[in-house]
Formats: C-alpha cells, structure tokens, sequence
C-alpha cells in the first residue's frame, strides 16, 4: 500500500496542524501522545514517507534509521526515564492495531508499566 501522506502525523510534520512537541532535529519529531496511556507517553516518528516498521527497515536511508533511533533514546534520557525504565512499542499491520499510518515508536514510563501484553483468549 502506498504512503498517505494526508494522515495525521504527516501533517503535523508538515506543520498542518499543531502538536506537543519535546523533541525535533533532522530525523525525527517527538511530541506527546494526545491521549495517554501512561504518566509519560510519547510519540517518536521519523521524519520521511514510512508506514510502520514494515517499509522503513527495508527501505529508509541508513542516516535516517541510525538518527531516529538515536532520537528515540535521547527522547527516553531527555524525560528522565532511564534509570525507573520504560517500554518502546510499534504497531505494524492489523493484528497490532495500528492506528496511523505513519511509523511511530511509543514511548511509556512513569509507573510500572505491568505485564508486556493484555493476556486475550485466542482461538487455535
Ligand atoms: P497506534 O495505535 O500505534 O497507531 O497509535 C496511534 C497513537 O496516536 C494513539 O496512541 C493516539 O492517541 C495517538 N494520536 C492520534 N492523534 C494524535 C495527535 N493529533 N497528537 C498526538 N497523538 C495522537
């Protein structure tokens, strides 16, 4: 599926619509995540047309994979987490829910954050 560039990250890239934003440089954006989930939520998303994890680590220049990543971390030292820990999370594709479409990596923290998954039935 081809990258649309009217969903809600690429405009606030774009500067469409505003965001509240912790973070910015050459490869990646951070900004609060409009609807928490934790006491710190964060979103991280790079700064270029990828969907989720599934086309940028095949596709994305080695720049942009190693800046995002290193903004990632940045962002998690910048909100104090590193020591009490965090959780990193990225949806890709139906089974994980994703939302936007738009790679964005979540970050969480302020409170233990519990087990890794919501434990659902799942028929075989
Ligand atoms: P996902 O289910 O992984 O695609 O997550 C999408 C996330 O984007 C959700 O946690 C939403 O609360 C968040 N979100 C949607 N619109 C906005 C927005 N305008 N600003 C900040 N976060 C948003």
């Amino acid at each position: 599926m081809a990258y649309d560039d009217t969903n809600i990250f690429a405009r606030i890239l774009r500067g469409e619509i505003p965001a509240n934003t912790i973070y910015e440089d050459d490869y990646a954006l951070a900004f609060h995540d409009i609807n928490p989930q934790a006491p710190v939520h964060v979103l991280v998303i790079p700064k270029g047309p990828y969907q989720s994890m599934e086309d940028f680590t095949q596709s994305a220049p080695a720049d942009l994979i190693a800046g995002f990543f290193r903004a990632v971390g940045h962002v998690a030292r910048s909100l104090d987490l590193a020591e009490s820990g965090y959780r990193i999370l990225a949806n890709h594709g139906p089974n994980s829910h994703q939302e936007v479409p738009h790679l964005h990596i979540h970050i969480f923290g302020g409170r233990p954050l519990g087990p890794m998954l919501v434990q659902t039935e799942t028929k075989a």
